[in-house]
């Protein structure tokens, strides 16, 4: 189930260009809720931690939607706002988080699925996890396979008919309408080098 408590949590203004993907994040702390008054009370936990030991005063929790393992899904940001979860880059994505630390496991499948389903709603594919976006030294969202199968995987990473030059024009089409304080200069679209998994794209801006 996905509970909308856009009501409960800040929003900032929405953006002239929407987003262009998803990023996938974990939480680390694990609150271990299981009903969901304890999940709700997790929600306010990360909003209070954002807003005053982050200082995202202005935000306060850094990403749009969190997934518990129960299966239950809140959104909090509103689809093609700014948020907080992915350094430089909070323009043109929009974070789902997987409560837990995934370092060494992985989400429930009722968790994944419920994931999949705010991808869905918000009409965004899975673009990669927070470590795969250019400048972001983190280990985030953890060692699972939040990009493909086996297991119940998450989100096909593109759609195959996406090519990288598609995506280059989709970024270059949404350039003018961005703010000014978030305009590139320029817009490379390349696989991701990673893994050689030429499914896995990204959106280098300079
Ligand atoms: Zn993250």
């Amino acid at each position: 189930m996905i509970t909308e408590l856009y009501d409960l949590f800040t929003q900032t203004p929405a953006l002239i260009a929407p987003h262009i993907g998803v990023a996938i994040h974990h939480t680390v702390s694990d609150p271990e809720a299981e009903t969901e008054d304890e999940e709700r009370a997790f929600l306010h936990a990360v909003d209070d931690y954002h807003r005053n030991v982050r200082g995202w005063t202005t935000i306060g929790i850094g990403y749009h939607a969190l997934v518990f393992p129960s299966g239950r899904g809140y959104l909090v940001g509103k689809p093609n706002t700014q948020r907080a979860h992915i350094a430089d880059r909070n323009h043109l994505y929009y974070g789902i988080a997987f409560v837990g630390d995934f370092s060494n496991s992985s989400p429930t499948a009722a968790a994944i699925r419920a994931g999949q389903k705010i991808s869905e709603m918000v009409g965004l594919q899975v673009l990669g996890g927070h470590r795969d976006f250019p400048d972001q030294n983190t280990a985030c969202p953890g060692n699972w396979n939040y990009m493909s199968p086996p297991g119940p995987g998450l989100l096909e990473p593109m759609s195959p008919s996406m090519s990288a030059s598609d995506l280059a024009l989709i970024a270059r089409k949404l350039l003018p309408g961005l703010p000014d304080y978030a305009r590139p200069n320029n817009v490379d679209v390349e696989p991701l080098p990673k893994d050689g998994d030429a499914k896995r794209w990204t959106v280098t801006i300079r």
